[in-house]
Order: C-alpha cells, then sequence, then structure tokens
C-alpha cells in the first residue's frame, strides 16, 4: 500500500490532490485479501468519470485486472470474458480485429471494461446494456464474488443499481459481453452517415469506428491535452407537459421523445443558450466547441470546477426551471 500518492495523472480532470492511500491490484485474490475495506474507499478505473474536489482522505483501490478471452462460440456470436482493469478502447480495437460487432458506436469513450456498467456507457445509438450478458463483483466487506445477470443490473440512462441502491459496494472485476458474428450496424445517428458518404467507405463495423473516432476526436477535447470528464451534465429527461410550455418560450430547442410521457432535452444546448459556451474564469471553464463539458485549463481547483457546475446548474434553473444532474461524480 503506497501514502500520500498524486492523483493528477490518474484521472483525467487533472486535478493536482492527493489520496490518503493507494493500492493497485490484478486479480481477485489480492482485491479479496483487502476486504473489509474499511471507508472511504474509491474503486477507480481510468478516472474519466471523477471530479475531485479536494485531496482524497480514504484508500483507493485501482483496479487492474486484465484479460480477453472468448468463453463460448457460434455462428452467429461470441461471448467475452474481460477483466475490469481492461482499457475500453483497447477492448473496442481488439474485438474490431477480430470482426465481432455490437460496441464499434463505443469506439474512443475513455476509460476502463469495469466502469463501462456503472453509468451503461452509450453514444451514437447504442449503450453497453444492447451486448451486455452478466458480471462478476468483489463485494468489499464480504469479499464474496457474486454474479449480476443484466436484470440485476437495472440499466437506466447513464445508470445503473451501482450508481443507486449499491452504490460503492462493490467492485466490478469480470465482464460477459456478446458480441455478434454477423454485422448489424447501427447508424441511427445520421452524422455517421454522413461522414461514411464523405469519405467514401463501406458499411462495415470497422468504418463505423473509424468514423465515429474521427467525429469524437472533432468534437471533444482530448484529456491527454485538456482536462476534462466528458459530459459533466446529463440529458434531463422532462414531463411531456412541462416540454409543452417550454417549447412556447423556445421554439427551437431540440428534443427526443421518451416513451409516450417524457421528452429529453439537449443539455448543452440549454448551457449553450445561456452564453456558457467558452466561459472561463482562471483555468476553469466551459469548452469553447462543446458547453457540455468542463474543462480544466491546467492548474484548475476541483472546488472551481464545482463551482462552475453549480453556477450553471443553477442558471439552467432560473431560466428553464429544468434541474441538470451531474453525471460525473463528485468527490
Ligand atoms: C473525453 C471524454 C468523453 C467521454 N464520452 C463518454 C461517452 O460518450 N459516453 C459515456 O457513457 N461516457 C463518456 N465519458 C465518461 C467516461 O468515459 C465513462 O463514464 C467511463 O465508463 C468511466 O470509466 P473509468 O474507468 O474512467 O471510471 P472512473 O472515472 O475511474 O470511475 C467512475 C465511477 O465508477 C466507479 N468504478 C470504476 N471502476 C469500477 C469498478 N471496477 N467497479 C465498481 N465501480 C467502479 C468509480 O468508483 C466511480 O464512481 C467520457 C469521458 C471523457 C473524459
Amino acid at each position: 500500500m503506497n501514502h500520500s500518492v498524486s492523483l493528477k495523472h490518474l484521472h483525467t480532470f487533472g486535478i493536482a490532490v492527493t489520496a490518503k492511500e493507494y493500492v493497485a491490484f490484478s486479480d481477485e485474490k489480492m482485491l479479496q485479501s483487502l476486504t473489509p475495506v474499511s471507508a472511504p474507499y474509491l474503486v477507480l478505473g481510468g478516472g474519466s468519470n471523477l471530479l475531485f474536489t479536494k485531496d482524497y482522505k480514504g484508500l483507493i483501490l485501482h483496479n487492474k485486472i486484465q484479460g480477453i478471452d472468448c468463453v463460448e462460440e457460434d455462428e452467429k456470436s461470441v461471448l467475452l470474458r474481460i477483466g475490469g482493469g481492461v482499457v475500453w478502447h483497447e477492448l473496442v480495437l481488439w474485438v474490431l480485429e477480430k470482426g465481432y460487432g455490437g460496441i464499434e458506436n463505443l469506439s474512443l469513450i475513455p476509460g476502463s471494461v469495469g466502469a463501462a456498467p456503472v453509468q451503461n456507457i452509450g453514444a451514437y445509438g447504442v449503450e453497453i446494456k444492447d451486448v451486455f450478458d452478466r458480471l462478476e463483483a468483489v463485494h468489499l466487506q464480504t469479499g464474496k464474488i457474486e454474479t449480476f445477470s443484466k436484470k440485476a443490473c437495472d440499466f437506466g440512462y447513464r445508470d445503473s443499481v451501482f450508481k443507486r441502491q449499491l452504490k460503492g459496494q462493490y467492485c466490478i472485476c469480470r465482464v460477459w459481453l456478446r458480441l455478434s458474428k454477423k454485422a448489424r450496424i447501427n447508424t441511427s445517428y445520421g452524422v455517421i452517415n454522413d461522414v461514411l458518404a464523405q469519405a467514401d467507405l463501406p458499411l462495415t463495423i470497422q468504418s463505423v469506428s473509424k468514423a465515429v473516432i474521427q467525429i469524437r476526436q472533432r468534437k471533444l477535447p482530448d484529456p491527454a491535452t485538456l482536462g476534462n470528464s466528458g459530459s459533466f451534465f446529463k440529458n434531463p429527461i422532462i414531463s411531456l407537459s412541462k416540454f409543452s410550455t417550454l417549447k412556447l418560450q423556445f421554439p427551437d430547442m431540440p428534443f427526443y421523445p421518451v416513451g409516450d410521457k417524457s421528452v429529453k432535452l439537449a443539455a448543452g444546448w440549454i448551457i449553450d443558450k445561456l452564453g456558457w459556451k467558452g466561459y472561463r474564469k482562471g483555468d476553469a471553464g466551459v469548452h469553447r466547441h462543446q458547453a457540455l463539458v468542463l474543462v480544466n485549463y491546467g492548474n484548475a481547483k476541483g472546488m472551481e470546477i464545482w463551482n462552475l457546475a453549480k453556477a450553471i446548474q443553477a442558471s439552467v434553473f432560473d431560466v428553464f426551471g429544468v434541474v441538470l444532474e451531474t453525471e460525473v461524480n463528485i468527490l
């Protein structure tokens, strides 16, 4: 176990904070030997969905469990078992190389495989739940390994049981995904088709991945050069009746129906409408091209980013009467 460890290079916001204690583990046995873990503790993957507002006064458990194994195969599909510490995009590249489809739309999402089910990562019309089979997690008090089916994970929009009732109780060590050998390409987001057409690329999982990578590199800042945690806020889901009132006031507001009674709004559009895009105070700011992304220009303190986030939430509530929830975990 290490003491007083800098976390600056272990999370994508790049805030200069330290952890009181730090330990990395590469298999379940190592993790089980640390149980019961005394609070406070935090399971860390790639650190791409975190904002540290202060030094962390507890133990960081860094998941480094590796391995990608094919455990079942038939004519149509493969079942893969993947270590929670595998980098998500490395898994995407591995499956593309083998020709397995299903996660090409999730190319270039930062972070680890173990964290992916926690917020049911999603992009361009696909979520991990679409290919998810099951996972194994270690209970951090009992040390027991437990299996969670798709149903038990209770996935929602950027949400799962691990963000709610079971928050902080388990470390996800292995994830099973069922991928397709016969391409089921999803280009429901028209922008993918536009890029494919422009570059004259065929409709394959590999070219969809290339298109997604191109779009993401154009749209989102690279954490290696500008600290950020991707979308800071979730897109708010509101009732149809509230939406009808807002639409009168903001006729050009983008929206996506969710079932019969709710509507999802574009948080980035709302924040942009209020003039926040490109805002900067000290080293904390709102990205110039993407209002949903808060950035650290170098030496921002976590509290400065958090105060900016709270000011955005308050102004959105004042004008739109809509509560913006954070997608990023605030510590
Ligand atoms: C530039 C950028 C773009 C992004 N784009 C997207 C996107 O398109 N779609 C999307 O969904 N997300 C996106 N994200 C957010 C982020 O990539 C995902 O949430 C990712 O799954 C986080 O993985 P991580 O390993 O970095 O998790 P961390 O940030 O390390 O942890 C996040 C949370 O999960 C918990 N956790 C981590 N690992 C485990 C584990 N093994 N078991 C239990 N709990 C665990 C942590 O305790 C913490 O609460 C983006 C982030 C960035 C920086």
